[in-house]
This record gives structure tokens, sequence and C-alpha cells, in this order.
């Protein structure tokens, strides 16, 4: 797999609803293997949605999980039970998870520990606000959340991480990242990457955009030579539009094999 299309469906759907787009998203897929598509939907419809995609190209993961593996932690659901429904991938830190509910790096750390050890893929969502971008700190933050998140990784089980770059601005706000400017943001997090696990994994390590990404600018983002592919919110509740993003066309202006 090359590239990742992840849809990230936050607090929406149905069961019935979710099964109906898979179904039909499985129906429009073009068949190419080195294309990854990721559905990362809520718990409550995780096996029914894993179920229906089985068999297919894509993948489904949890929008979340504890790292515990059992025990009272009223509300929240573990490594083993995401396993259980057959979903095989998590997203991890996700801004609004950091924003609203308060997760710091050191619980994003542990969330991806818990993913590795039960051998589902995490996708570690790192991105700065408004205000830290406008105040000159992007690297500084992506550093200590690239940093914060891998805290005693190994290369070994780092290179089975996907990192999401998604800008807190450009989330649900309809304003994307330029194609340059997410470039030159993903170049910096491949170099942060790099320092810690050396060149050749941060080379291959995917890093995915996310922030706004719709039908009419994800060609445009994916010709760009550090973005491995897109985290999509709202362009991905629409089975056409998400669809369309995950059979982008490279402009071919890289050497990515896109
Ligand atoms: C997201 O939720 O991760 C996201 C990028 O949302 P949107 O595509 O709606 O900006």
């Amino acid at each position: 797999m090359k590239n990742l299309m992840a849809g990230n469906w936050k607090m929406h759907k149905t069961i019935a609803e979710g099964v109906a787009f898979v179904n039909e998203l499985k129906a429009q897929l073009q068949d190419r293997p080195e294309r990854g598509v990721l559905l990362c939907v809520p718990s409550t419809m995780l096996h029914a949605v894993a179920t229906a995609a089985k068999g297919s190209a894509i993948m489904v993961g949890s929008e979340d999980m504890y790292f515990e593996e059992k025990g009272a932690f009223t509300g929240e659901i573990s490594p083993s039970m995401v396993k259980d429904t057959g979903a095989t991938a998590t997203l991890v830190g996700h801004s609004e998870r950091r924003v609203i509910f308060g997760e710091t790096d050191l619980v994003v750390n542990k969330k991806i520990k818990a993913a590795l050890t039960h051998g589902l893929l995490p996708v570690l969502c790192i991105g700065e606000s408004l205000e830290e971008r406008e105040a000159g700190k992007l690297e500084a933050v992506l550093s200590t959340q690239i940093k914060g998140g891998l805290e005693g990784i190994s290369a070994a089980d780092a290179s089975k991480i996907v990192i999401a770059y998604e800008p807190v601005w450009a989330i649900g706000t309809g304003k994307t990242a330029s194609p340059q400017d997410a470039d030159d943001a993903h170049a910096m997090a491949r170099k942060l990457v790099a320092n810690l696990y050396g060149q050749e994994l941060a080379d291959k390590m995917m890093i995915l955009y996310g922030g706004s990404v719709k039908a009419d600018n994800v060609d445009e983002l994916m010709a760009m030579k550090n973005i491995n592919g897109a985290l999509v919110g709202g362009a991905a509740l629409e089975v056409e539009s998400f669809t369309r993003i995950s059979n982008f066309t490279c402009s071919g202006k890289c050497s990515c094999s896109k």
C-alpha cells in the first residue's frame, strides 16, 4: 500500500446507513492494491461496517479507543474490543479528542502503544491551531506531538504507524492549507520522524493530509511529493464524494507512483 484515503465519520450515521455506504463504496472503488481505503466509524457500528467490508479492499477502524485492556473505565472501549469487531485500525489523538476531551501526548502515546500491541494500525493525528501557526510555532508543535506520541516506540513498531497532519484551523472549516503549505508541513513532519528513526523509515512513512479535503481539491493535494493520502471528515459522509476522493487522479508531477 503506497497511500491511504481515510474517512472519519465522527458522530454521524446509523448502522444501516454505515452498511449501505460500504456496500456502495465497494461497488465504486477502483481495483488498485497500492491504494488503501480506511473508514473510521463510531463504535456502535464497528462490527456491522467491518462485516460489510470483509473481503473487500476497505479497512475499518475506530475513531478512538482507550489504552487499558479492561476494567472500570465506564464508556470506553479497549483495543481488544476494537479487534473483536473485525476492525484493524484506529485513529489516535484526533484534534477533537485533544481539544474537547483534553487528550495529552502522554495518553496519545499510550494509545498508540496499545494499538500496536494488539496489531491495530494506529493513525496518529497531529496539527497546529491557527494561533500556533500565526505565532510561528508550527515546527515546535509538530515536534512535541511527534516526539510525545512516538516516545519509547521502536523503529520496527514506528514503521507500522501512519501519521495524519491536520491543521486544526482547516478541520471542518472549509479552509484548506494550500498544497504547498501542506507539503511543507509534511516535509517538516518527515524530517522530525527522520531525526528519531532515520531517513529510510521517514521516507517510507505514510503522512496523510486532513482539513477540508474534498473531491475538487484532492488531486492537487495528492500531486505533492510529501502527501501520501488524506484523512477526510465532512466529505467522507457522502459516498459519492468519498469515492471520488479514493479514486483520485494523480497529476504525475511527482515521482510517487500514486
Ligand atoms: C477530520 O475530521 O479529521 C477532518 C479533516 O474533517 P474535515 O475533512 O471535515 O475538515
